[in-house]
Order: C-alpha cells, then structure tokens, then sequence
C-alpha cells in the first residue's frame, strides 16, 4: 500500500501536479512538505533518485564522494523482540546469549581507531532489547565511551526499553542527561 493510500490527512495532496513539483527542483527552488510527499508517493524511484542527484550535484558539483569508517557493534544479542527474520538475537538465558563487557567493548573501539575508524553510530552501536538492561545501563556505556575514546558516537536513537527493562526511576532526568552533559563533551550528539 503508497502512502497516498494511507493518508487520508492531506486530501489536497492528491489534486498537486507532479509537473510542478519537479520543475520548482529543477529551479532549485524549496518544495512543501505535501509537494515532497506528492513526490514520494507518485514517483517511481529511478525518478526520484535522479532528482535527488539533481540537487546534490546543484549544491556540491565536485566529483568528490567522501566516507568516514565506522563500526556496528552489537553489545547484546539477546533480545525480546523475536522477529521472525532476525538471525541475531538469543533469548534470555539460552547458552549462547551476550552482553559485551566493557573489557571488550574498549578492545572493539580500539580496532576500529586502529583501522582509522573515526564514529561509531549508536543506531550502529546495537543489540537486541534485552529485557534487563536499563536506561543506566546505556548511559554508563556511552559515559564509559566518552571519557576513553576520541570516536563520534552518531546517536539516533536509544532501544526501546521493554516494560521489565524499565528500571531507572529517573527516567526524565536521565533522558535530558543523555541530551546533555552524557553527549556533548566527545562530540557525541
Ligand atoms: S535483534 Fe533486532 S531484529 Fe533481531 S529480534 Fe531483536 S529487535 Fe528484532
């Protein structure tokens, strides 16, 4: 099912021209957020990917395409979720379930610094939900993280914390920590 499908929030969306839309691109001019929603919903791929080339050639012409090397390390495989396509995850207590000690989580870190890895994204920096790790849990890594390693840590996003995991009782404050003090000093953000 498109989007259009779906959303029956913005009717005008369906009346917009697709025509339009693409020539305010092509003139480099800003689209709405309905007019790029129009987009995403009418357009077939090879399309929109031209149009996006388009933009980004408009605003870096450089034959240039930089990187940076990062690593996903997964801290836990244990998990909660049980997806049906996840090869990954263990159940709690079965034998071949983990949570990475801090021991070798450093030693990961270090290789990725040696091989001149520079971040580490969080969204990268995963594992399973494990039903009892809590928000302490998180915070203490990327303190422990912060305060050893020169490395970006690109946060996107913590786990969710399934209901038995939730044990911090300062939920609010550890969250506005972790926006604040826990983040910013190693260019973690
Ligand atoms: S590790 Fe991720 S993909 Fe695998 S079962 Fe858990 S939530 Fe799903």
């Amino acid at each position: 099912m498109g989007l259009s499908e779906m959303s029956p929030v913005c009717p005008d969306v369906l009346q917009m021209d697709l025509e339009d839309i693409v020539e305010k691109i092509q003139k480099f001019q800003r689209i709405t957020p309905r007019e790029a929603l129009y987009l995403f919903t009418h357009s077939d791929l090879i399309s929109l990917g031209s149009l996006a080339n388009q933009r980004r050639f408009a605003l870096h012409p450089e034959l240039r395409v930089t990187y940076v090397v990062d690593r996903n390390i997964n801290y836990t495989n244990i998990c909660v979720s049980k997806c049906r396509f996840c090869a990954f995850y263990r159940p709690a207590g079965h034998p071949e379930g983990y949570v990475l000690s801090k021991d070798v989580l450093a030693k990961k870190i270090q290789e990725t610094i040696d091989l001149g890895g520079t971040q580490i994204l969080l969204i990268l920096l995963q594992g399973g939900i494990h039903p009892d790790l809590d928000l302490d849990f998180y915070i203490d890594m990327l303190e422990f993280i912060r305060d050893r390693f020169a490395i970006h840590v690109h946060r996107q996003a913590l786990p969710p914390f399934p209901e038995e995991g939730r044990k911090s009782s300062a939920m609010i404050s550890a969250v506005r920590f972790l926006r604040g003090n826990a983040m910013h000093p190693n260019g973690l953000k």
